[in-house]
């Protein structure tokens, strides 16, 4: 095949010769003898500029640009308006398909060239050779936290819906008593535009998420028969803790077979930081006060004045992050209703040994005889306890002494009144130590085991009356 710079040099060689040819031409005219040699001379230059016309038509035609695609030559073309017209469609395509722009990041070069028709590229092989070569990168929105790339998204728009939905679980509703002053990020949170490689844009969906969790993926465990939250836990080797704080929506004690258990504790990369003003009422708790009385023993306490908690009514600055308080700022307390302090009063004299303690001790020592109850048709309304003539018998508990001497089948008995209802009897004894009217304290040797009275042997018989009535002494001592 012809090459083009060997056609170049015959090109600037011809034109000189065809003029020599013509000058020849009319030097021959003149000189009739030479007619022969005027014709080959014509037919030469006649040849000669049909072979320049055709060359020159044959350079017109086969002009043709080497395409450059970057650095890389990627076909011959005749016009480069095929090329890049080829390449602008690309271009279209991919913005159709992603819905982006598109910054190709290399661009078409030509050079002039020669070459025929069945040297030149066909669209598709330009197509498909701009395609493989082709690198490119499209406009994101990525969102900046603290300086820190999170995530790059396709618009503008979803950026800013992706922070809308962070903030929205903390707006709630205002009402009477809560109004969002000021809802705000922690962090400094940037959308800057980008251009990034396709395979950087995120789902804003799926980037919603990481940032509310922390991470790309929750990950769950779905309960099986006999688990609990603390058996899952072991499972995963994690607290326990940790998990009730991942599921908030479960009850621990309540878990159900089949119900999905977050295994991370969500670490929300924004902080959404709100200020509200909240009113309500709070109990104020009433004081206190003890009133002394020397009339009244260490042991007695009264209520005089009953209290009763008082009620205030609160204005507070609340801030939350992610809607938990971390401050809280009373602006204004009204009282709505004051406290009752309560006045307790409590004796100072000091407890003689002979009040009562309200417990019974064993008043002598022996074998348990005979019990309370019905006997031979009988009731025997005391506990009686076998003890060698002499033994001590002890008073049940302080009191009064009210009965001393014989009475009947009770032979030798004291009577103490205990000062809170109950009565306790001695009877049979054989000697007795106290007098009426005497103030006995608990233990104190009153008597002595006997056998007077209605009785067969040595022995105590003992009665416990409570207002009056009589009770199975078994139920007080031991
Ligand atoms: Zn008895």
């Amino acid at each position: 095949m012809d090459d083009p710079s060997n056609l170049e040099i015959h090109g600037s060689i011809l034109p000189k010769e065809n003029i020599k040819i013509l000058e020849t031409i009319k030097k021959t005219f003149t000189n009739k003898d030479n007619h022969k040699r005027l014709l080959i001379t014509i037919f030469i230059a006649v040849i000669g500029i049909l072979s320049f016309a055709a060359y020159k038509t044959n350079e017109i035609n086969t002009r043709a640009f080497i395409v450059y695609f970057g650095d890389e030559e990627i076909g011959i073309v005749r016009e480069q308006e095929e090329a890049l017209n080829i390449l602008a469609n690309i271009k279209r395509e991919l913005s159709t398909t992603y819905d982006m722009d598109i910054v190709l990041q290399k661009g078409l070069k030509f050079e002039d060239t020669h070459a025929k028709d069945e040297l030149l590229a066909t669209s598709n092989e330009l197509k498909n050779n701009i395609k493989s070569k082709m690198s490119f990168l499209v406009s994101g929105y990525v969102l900046l936290v603290d300086d820190e790339e999170i995530g790059t998204v396709k618009t503008k728009k979803e950026a800013d819906e992706i922070l809308e939905s962070l903030k929205e679980p903390y707006l709630g509703e205002d009402s009477e008593n809560r109004k969002i002053q000021e809802i705000k990020f922690v962090e400094d949170v940037q959308i800057e535009k980008r251009e990034i490689p396709l395979n950087q844009i995120k789902d804003s969906k799926e980037l919603l998420q990481y940032i509310q969790t922390g991470t790309e993926e929750v990950k769950t465990h779905i309960v099986e028969v006999g688990e609990s939250l603390w058996t899952i836990a072991k499972i995963y080797d994690m607290d326990v803790e940790d998990l009730i704080e991942a599921n908030p929506e479960i009850n621990p004690e309540k878990l159900q077979i089949g119900d999905e258990v977050k295994l991370l504790v969500p670490k929300s990369l924004i902080t959404v930081a709100t200020v509200e003003e909240v009113k309500y009422t709070e109990k104020i708790n009433y004081e206190v006060e003890i009133e002394e009385n020397k009339n009244m023993y260490k042991t007695e306490k009264k209520v005089k004045v009953k209290g009763s908690p008082g009620e205030s009514e609160i204005v507070a600055k609340v801030t939350k992050h992610n809607g938990k308080t971390v401050a809280k700022k009373i602006i204004e307390e009204v009282v709505i209703e004051e406290p009752v302090t309560e006045i307790v009063v409590k004796g100072t004299k000091e407890v003689p040994k002979t009040i009562a303690t309200g417990a019974f001790l064993m008043p002598t020592r022996g074998r348990i005889s005979s019990r309370y109850g019905m006997r031979n048709g009988r009731m025997h309304r005391g506990l009686d306890i076998a003890a060698r003539t002499g033994t001590p018998i002890k008073a049940a508990d302080g009191g009064k002494v009210v009965f001393t001497g014989r009475k009947g089948a009770y032979g030798n008995l004291v009577e103490i009144d205990h000062g809170n209802g109950y009565v306790t009897r001695y009877a049979h004894c054989s000697s007795i130590n106290v007098k009426t009217g005497d103030r006995v304290y608990k233990g104190q040797v009153i008597a002595k085991v006997g056998n007077t009275g209605r009785s067969t042997g040595s022995h105590l018989h003992f009665e416990v009356l409570k207002n009056g009535r009589n009770q199975n002494p078994a139920g007080y001592v031991r």
